[in-house]
């Protein structure tokens, strides 16, 4: 690794893909009912101008690599994109940001092509609410891909859910139990203030802070205290943002993910493109650097590199959330998470 870093000094290694603008369910707190304008298909990068992106920045440090989407699943071939990124020498970790919904279809092929480990996003254990959520009866299927993923050694599998005040709070304790019982290493996710909180206010009955439905992890523990004593714990497997507890004798996990409450910018690692080909050094705000005409107008790999670079260079020391402000051109769907 060359030791590529931002002008923090913080070291940039994550690179996270974005497959597709597409999804094929519709989260209250992500994407209106109605969905959103998408992108022609001719201005999704292609999967060797992903992959030659990905090699570039391999050759200038990035070892680690996530792709996500919309929803990754929709679009097709994606083993082969995978199988791709598996060949670049120096990249050592591929993982998968899912919904879960067609994993069981694509679980084994996924994990043959050379992906690592998945992370599934599950708000909820109950049909009804998660047809509220997700807009789609699909949590059986998702329930059902968790355990392909498993079964085929993608591990770890790791469930990410989002919680909601007044949404889905009173399953805390639920997931919390099914680390013990069965295993799954649960992360709890604070909701992050995007373009469509109006959704989310409209559908959970807002609250006093400046985003509705917003929970805080310190509430988020107090929904467990009552389950037993969490220890202190490693991650398992990857080495992200999440901090990390288990009930004792449990083998999964329970992890917490705070980006408003307690943020996380001085440790972060990452850079995000976009399926269109711009790159975003920071997930939370606007700032954007345009990958693919340089691509396609033919600039060399010197050149592409230089603008790899001078995206990180443009990386803001921290979220503005504290401050109102919120990344507003696009959607969480339209970066990836
Ligand atoms: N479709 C894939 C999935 O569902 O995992 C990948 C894309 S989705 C945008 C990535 C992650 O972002 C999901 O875990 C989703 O729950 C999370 N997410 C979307 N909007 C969010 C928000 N406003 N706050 C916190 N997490 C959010």
């Amino acid at each position: 690794m060359t030791g590529l870093s931002d002008p923090f000094n913080r070291p940039i290694n994550y690179l996270r893909i974005s497959v597709t603008d597409r999804c094929n369910l519709r989260c209250i707190y992500c994407l209106p009912a109605q969905g959103i304008d998408l992108l022609p298909h001719g201005e999704i990068l292609t999967y060797e101008e992903i992959a030659t992106i990905a090699r570039l920045a391999a050759e200038l440090g990035i070892n680690k690599l996530r792709l996500t989407g919309g929803e990754p699943l929709v679009r097709a071939g994606l083993p082969r994109l995978i199988a791709m990124l598996a060949e670049i020498d120096a990249i050592d970790d591929i993982s998968l940001t899912t919904n879960g919904v067609l994993l069981e279809e694509y679980a084994a092929e996924l994990k043959r092509a050379g992906l690592k480990r998945v992370n599934v996003s599950l708000d909820t254990l109950d049909r009804d609410k998660f047809q509220r959520i997700t807009r789609h009866d699909r949590l059986a299927a998702v329930l059902r891909g968790i355990e392909a993923a498993k079964a085929c050694g993608l591990d770890p599998v790791k469930i990410n859910m989002v919680v909601m005040r007044g949404m889905n709070d009173d399953e805390i304790p639920d997931f919390a139990r099914l680390t013990v019982s069965q295993g799954w290493h649960v992360r709890f996710i604070e909701l992050m203030p995007f373009a469509v909180a109006e959704l989310v206010r409209r559908d959970c009955g807002g609250g006093e802070v400046d985003t509705p439905g917003f929970m805080p992890a310190a509430d988020i523990k107090q929904h467990l205290s009552s389950l037993g004593r969490l220890e202190a714990c490693l991650p398992p497997g990857g080495n992200g943002p999440a901090r990390y507890y288990r009930f004792p004798g449990a083998s999964g996990t329970i992890g917490f993910i705070t980006p408003v409450s307690e943020h996380f910018c001085f440790s972060c690692n990452r850079l995000r493109l976009t399926a269109e080909g711009k790159l975003r050094p920071c997930l939370l705000s606007d700032r954007e650097t345009d990958l693919r005409q340089p691509l396609r107008s033919g600039a060399s790999c010197q050149e592409l590199k230089q603008v790899i670079t001078r995206a990180i260079r443009s990386k803001p020391q921290k979220h503005r959330l504290r401050r109102g402000k919120v990344a507003a051109k696009r959607l969480m769907s339209q970066v990836g998470g």
